[in-house]
């Protein structure tokens, strides 16, 4: 329990933020300047919940330079709760089990090691969510 609860907690250091008009309540992720449902200018930050459910999903075979160690890996368009699609990688699932509207969690994960120092880039993917 307790161990389940800080792993839960490491996860939040990395946060979702998006935008919201102040005018007609669109969430927008990434941030927008500008509304894309009203074009308004007015907008705060949005803290988004880190959880949503897939929307559509492929596997990545020939991936981008830098992420060719990772390949082949699945991406999806994730539809956040707070509505936002979001694309990302994800993580912790075999690819013939991923489906249509299964829910899932935002976890910070190694994006990559970039150069010999062995800088690390961490970022977030998204995984199954326990329910
Ligand atoms: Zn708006």
């Amino acid at each position: 329990m307790e161990i389940s609860r800080n792993w839960r907690l490491r996860y939040q250091r990395y946060k979702l933020e998006g935008t919201k008009c102040t005018d007609c309540g669109n969430i927008s992720f990434p941030p927008r300047r500008v509304c894309p449902r009203c074009g308004s200018e007015n907008y705060v930050p949005k803290e988004l919940k880190p959880e949503g459910e897939i929307y559509s999903y492929a596997l990545v075979s020939s991936p981008p330079e830098h992420f060719e160690s990772q390949a082949p890996y699945p991406v999806a368009m994730v539809k956040l709760v707070d509505g936002p699609i979001v694309s990302t990688q994800l993580t912790d699932v075999d690819y013939n089990d991923i489906k249509i509207g299964m829910r899932v969690e935002m976890v910070t994960r190694r994006l990559r090691t970039y150069g010999n120092n062995g800088l690390i880039i961490y970022g977030y993917k998204f995984r199954p969510k326990e329910e």
